[in-house]
């Protein structure tokens, strides 16, 4: 007969603590902007330098475009956080999302992951863009501040899937229940 599980739940947020919405945002805006910069520096050997402001330009209006405007539009109108009235969730884009758009449905809330196009594909882009990018030229136009960089946002990554996810943001969030990616990490029943 397994041993009961006694450990007790985390407590579910209807409004996050501000520190922890610092937090989130704070790891998430560092990313891109770290990973912007490692873009710029690592593709600096192209077109006179204008390869790396070009790339770097355009993955930083890329990440802050699907993480600040499109998941407000597309995703968060299918939240419970968008429903509750005084609800502060882990991004604080609940309330920004009720300013730009209408109330979706929370059974479409799982369709933030799935489809080719569906908005993951875009988050999980955001993050690992960077990463893979800036590896090849850390061959050809390797630099120790470019190395620091990488491994910079190499950190945040690791940062954001091993503390933000499982102890400061999805272990909290009243819509784990019903979240595809917190069901992906375990933490609906945690
Ligand atoms: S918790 Fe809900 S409202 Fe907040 S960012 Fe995530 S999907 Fe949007």
């Amino acid at each position: 007969m397994p041993e009961p599980d006694t450990k007790p739940k985390p407590e579910l947020y209807t409004r996050y603590p501000t520190k922890n919405i610092v937090i989130y945002n704070g790891t998430t805006i560092l990313h891109y902007l770290f990973g912007s910069f490692g873009l710029m520096l690592g593709y600096n050997f192209l077109w006179d330098g204008l390869g790396g402001f070009l790339f770097s330009f355009i993955y930083l209006i890329f990440a802050f475009m699907q993480m600040y405007i499109i998941m407000p539009l597309t995703v968060c109108p299918n939240c419970v956080y968008y429903r509750l009235k005084d609800g502060l969730c882990t991004s604080g884009l609940n309330r920004f999302s009720r300013k730009i758009a209408k109330e979706g449905n929370l059974k479409d809330f799982a369709k933030r992951a799935g489809s080719p196009f569906c908005h993951n594909k875009l988050y999980m882009a955001s993050l690992f863009i960077p990463i893979l990018a800036i590896i090849p030229t850390l061959i050809i136009n390797f630099s120790v501040i470019l190395l620091i960089v990488f491994l910079t946002v190499l950190g945040l990554l690791l940062f954001r899937f091993f503390v933000v996810f499982q102890k400061t943001a999805c272990v909290h969030c009243r819509a784990k229940n019903m979240c595809p990616n917190a069901k992906a990490m375990g933490l609906v029943d945690k």
